[in-house]
């Protein structure tokens, strides 16, 4: 495995780690959710990722039985919750960004996860009826208190986060140094462009989610629609209209016949493509079964079959490179 730094910040995490979004607590049972995550940690993932909304708390607390029964040492992982959504209570003090929000969620986190702070705490949306300094000042004190290591956001705006960090400045506050953003082939536009001025100047750091465009970028959609899968589950249809368009379809196609004349697989190819972009702190994966993070862990060793040539033979086929702006 490999480390990084999240950011400017001094916390290395492995460039590839694991999340539960609709796996723990939900499509997966609970045995196979821990081994994924005995497999990813002695494969040296030390990054688990989480959120209060996901299986409406389930997850953090299926997540929190494996660590309590693993029994590792506290300083060899890294474990988040993010804040917003709730978890499924529709009153306005039980979602949001609001201080009270804010706090409760975090109690609420350390309790089902069973751990005594979280390491990193993630905004999981703007809250356009909070105000930014609310959400600052709270999450610095939430540092202070020892109940949090570090903050970030998840799909804020360049704007939103640069407004974050000009108040924790301006008031020597913590301001955040991570942000959680979509970024596979299909969805590059803030990874790539939005945030590119806030690597150099507050040295933002990322956590990518999605690289595999929910099992997209893996031949499974190619032929027959495949069984017990996640784009073709009841109340995610949302999900599969966002993803299994023709155009895409059609991309994955010729992708997956790149991939194969490399001797690769299209999921290792595209986690490869996503690791090769400096910006990228850490790379979420997302796997159903054990098989899977096998074949999703063994991408990093791959990254140097992804040369010059090989990524111009990628972009040709994607044809949706973000412009970046001239002026
Ligand atoms: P992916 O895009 O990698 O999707 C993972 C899913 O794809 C798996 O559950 C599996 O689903 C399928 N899959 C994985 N590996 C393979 C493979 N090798 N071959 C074929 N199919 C495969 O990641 P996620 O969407 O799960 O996102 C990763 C993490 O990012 C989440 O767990 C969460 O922690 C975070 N996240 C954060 C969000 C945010 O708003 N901040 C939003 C979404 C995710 P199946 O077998 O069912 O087809």
């Amino acid at each position: 495995m490999e480390y990084k730094r999240l950011g400017k910040s001094g916390l290395q995490v492995s460039r590839l780690s694991l999340g539960s979004w609709l796996t723990f607590g939900k499509l997966v049972d609970d045995k196979v959710s821990e081994s994924l995550m005995h497999y990813a940690y002695n494969e040296g993932v030390n990054f688990f990722d989480n959120a209060e909304i996901y299986a409406r708390g389930q997850s953090e607390t299926v997540m929190g039985k494996i660590l309590k029964k693993s029994n590792w040492s506290r300083d060899s992982y890294v474990v988040s919750s993010k804040v917003f959504f709730g978890t499924g209570g529709q009153l306005p003090t039980q979602k949001g960004l609001n201080r009270k929000h804010v706090v409760e969620a975090c109690h609420q986190a350390l309790n089902r996860l069973q751990v005594d702070y979280l390491d990193l705490y993630f905004c999981h949306r703007p809250d356009k009826q909070t105000s930014i300094e609310e959400t600052v000042w709270t999450m610095h004190n939430l540092i202070v208190q020892g109940k949090i290591l570090y903050w970030g956001t998840s799909e804020w705006s360049a704007q939103e986060i640069m407004e974050a960090h000009m108040f924790a400045k301006q008031n020597h506050l913590i301001g955040p140094v991570v942000e959680q953003p979509e970024y596979n082939m299909f969805a590059r536009q803030k990874v790539e462009v939005e945030f590119d001025q806030l690597y150099k100047t507050v040295g933002l750091g990322t956590t990518i989610w999605s690289p595999l465009a929910s099992g997209l970028l893996s031949d499974k959609y190619l032929s027959k629609f495949p069984k017990n899968t996640r784009l073709g589950v009841e109340g995610l249809e949302w999900l599969r209209e966002k993803n299994l368009t023709e155009e895409k379809i059609n991309k994955v196609r010729s992708l997956d016949d790149l991939a194969k004349e490399l001797g690769l697989s299209l999921p290792k190819m595209s986690l490869a493509w996503c690791l090769k972009n400096e910006h990228v702190s850490t790379v979420i994966l997302g796997a159903s079964k054990l098989s899977q993070l096998e074949e999703n862990l063994s991408s990093l060793v791959e990254l140097n079959r992804l040369d010059a040539n090989v990524m111009e033979k990628i972009e040709a086929i994607l044809d949706n490179k973000p412009e970046k702006p001239t002026f």
